[in-house]
């Protein structure tokens, strides 16, 4: 679904130029939840915002499910995230419109009939369990339902992958618990192939089933979360998952 082929990006600042991507590959099969893990810094933004676009790597190629992506002008990239949704750790909801109207949006955009948009929302808040609150606007909810709803409009125009850059990131426990709930459910459900970024090992462990460990824009460790759980080979591996040794 998503290649990623020795990919790098460089970004040009007045301070200088710095290189948040080395020649990152990987591979992201349909159907899987795909964790990308690292310490903050490490690219994880920068890598999931070329996975849609939203950043042009400098070199590689970015190939979604069979097509090459990589020269796409703006036109064709906001075609592309129709098809590749995303959810960030502050949910960007907006703030003026209530709950059902976050979720109509995407579909106004794309001149969906007023009939059809309200079912599809109506549809979507049923689906992540807020549809008592349609008439609310964002800042009357907590963090944890504001993501849901945030997830329900990323749904809306029935993309193939979703893309959660620290999803969790903002939520307490029990409302990370309910959102991860939500996006397993996503994927089994609709069949929605899910990229992960994170900072934390726990989330990875609850739902993912690959996962790319990613330091200073560089992959150094890949494979099934299982493997790379039971036998971590590298330092930041072993610290990510709390194996450190204090008395060194
Ligand atoms: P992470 O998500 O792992 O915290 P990011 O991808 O946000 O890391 O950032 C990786 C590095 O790239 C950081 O050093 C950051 O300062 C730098 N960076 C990210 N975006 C930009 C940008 N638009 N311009 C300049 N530097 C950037």
């Amino acid at each position: 679904m998503i290649e990623l082929e020795h990919v790098s990006k460089t970004f040009v600042t007045k301070s200088g130029t710095h290189k948040a991507l080395d020649d990152v590959s990987l591979s992201v099969a349909d159907g899987d939840i795909y964790g990308i893990i690292g310490p903050s810094g490490a690219g994880k933004s920068t890598l999931v915002r070329c996975i849609n676009l939203l950043e042009h790597p400098t070199s590689g190629s970015v190939i979604i499910d069979g097509t090459d992506v990589t020269g796409y002008g703006d036109k064709q990239a906001r075609e592309l995230r129709r098809h590749v949704g995303m959810i960030f750790q502050n949910f960007d909801l907006y703030a003026q419109r209530t709950v059902l109207q976050n979720v109509t949006f995407p579909l106004e955009l794309q001149h969906v009939k007023r009939a059809d948009r309200l079912a599809r929302a109506h549809e979507l808040l049923e689906m992540v369990g807020l549809s008592d609150k349609e008439r609310n606007y964002p800042s009357q909810l907590s963090g944890g339902q504001q993501q849901r709803v945030a997830i329900a409009r990323a749904l809306a125009n029935r993309p193939k992958v979703l893309l959660c850059d620290e999803a969790t990131s903002a939520l307490d426990t029990i409302s990370t618990i309910s959102v991860l709930k939500l996006l397993k459910r996503v994927n089994r459900e609709l069949g929605i192939t899910l990229v992960v970024i994170t900072h934390a090992m726990n989330v990875v462990e609850a739902i993912c089933n690959k996962v790319s460990v990613i330091e200073d824009g560089a992959i150094v460790e890949q494979g099934a979360v299982a493997d790379v759980f039971s036998n971590p080979q590298r330092e930041i591996t072993k610290q990510l998952l709390g194996k450190v040794n204090w008395d060194e």
